[in-house]
């Protein structure tokens, strides 16, 4: 997906400055930068939960600002993991499909989750679900609800939620930053290896120079609203294009 000269202003503070991006099919692009920076409003515009004041968002070549994150086909993990803490981690996980059943056929009751709808779609949801499950290593989880599960769990029950319904777009807003050192690091690696496994676009966030440089095929360095510099993330550290970008780069080891 592409992003063309996109600018949004909040309360006369412009903080989106003409961000233009290219996110290749397939690719784990990062987006690197300090906070407030403007790398959370980047996403929600590109997830279709807030839209540009001007310029275009585009997947492949057609403009997609009035489409919805679903009609997008576009799926979000955000920090706070937002998981719904009644439900089930299987109902956590199934939500996002019980909803497109529900708004293609009027059928399931929407926090009834697995207990709704016909047989059939029920057994689909659980087959599903389970399969999610077990490349996320949840399967023995199924039954919990996220109060009884660990930070590095609860992730991965959002990760798998996200990526339910296959998305062509899988954007993460720094979803590792309340993980302790040790599951970050293992967490990075499960990351790396779904993107593998997925084949799909990633969309990273991160104010964490060491997890974008590890996991990325390109990186975009965000300043005060601006793309700063984009490339592979060798080119960012043995050639930075200004001052500030080796500032950054030189400031965070
Ligand atoms: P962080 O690393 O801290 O998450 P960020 O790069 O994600 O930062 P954004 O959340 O995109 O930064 O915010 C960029 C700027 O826009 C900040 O100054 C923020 O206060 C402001 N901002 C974001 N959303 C809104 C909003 N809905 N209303 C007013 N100001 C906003
Ligand atoms: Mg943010």
């Amino acid at each position: 997906m592409e992003l063309r000269n996109v600018r949004r202003s909040f309360g006369g503070t412009e903080v989106l400055r003409g961000i233009s991006l290219d996110v290749p099919d397939g690719s784990f692009t990062s987006l690197l930068g300090p906070s407030g920076c403007g790398k959370s409003t980047t996403l929600r515009i590109m997830a279709g939960l807030d839209r540009p004041d001007s310029g275009q968002v585009l997947m492949n070549g057609e403009e997609v600002s009035d489409r919805s994150a679903t009609a997008r086909n576009i799926a979000m993990v955000f920090q706070s993991y937002a998981l719904y803490p009644h439900l089930t981690v299987a109902q956590n996980m199934a939500l996002p499909l019980t909803m497109r059943e529900l708004s293609r056929w009027q059928r399931l009751p929407l926090v009834g989750g697995l207990h709704g709808g016909t047989r059939q779609t029920r057994r689909a949801i659980q087959a599903r679900v389970a399969a999610m499950a077990a490349m996320l290593d949840l399967t023995d989880l199924l039954g919990r609800k996220p109060g009884q599960l660990s930070g590095g769990q609860q992730q991965r029950v959002a990760v798998g939620r996200a990526l339910i319904r296959e998305p062509s777009v899988f954007l993460l807003d720094e979803p590792l930053s309340n993980l302790d050192a040790k599951l970050r690091t293992q967490m990075r690696a499960e990351l790396s290896a779904l993107h593998t496994r997925t084949g799909r676009s990633f969309v990273y966030v991160t104010h964490d120079q060491t997890e974008a440089i590890s996991m990325s095929d390109q990186v975009a360095l965000m300043l005060e609203g601006r793309i700063a510099q984009i490339g592979p993330p060798r080119t960012l550290y043995e050639t930075p294009q200004s001052r500030a970008v080796a500032a950054f780069i030189g400031d965070h080891p």
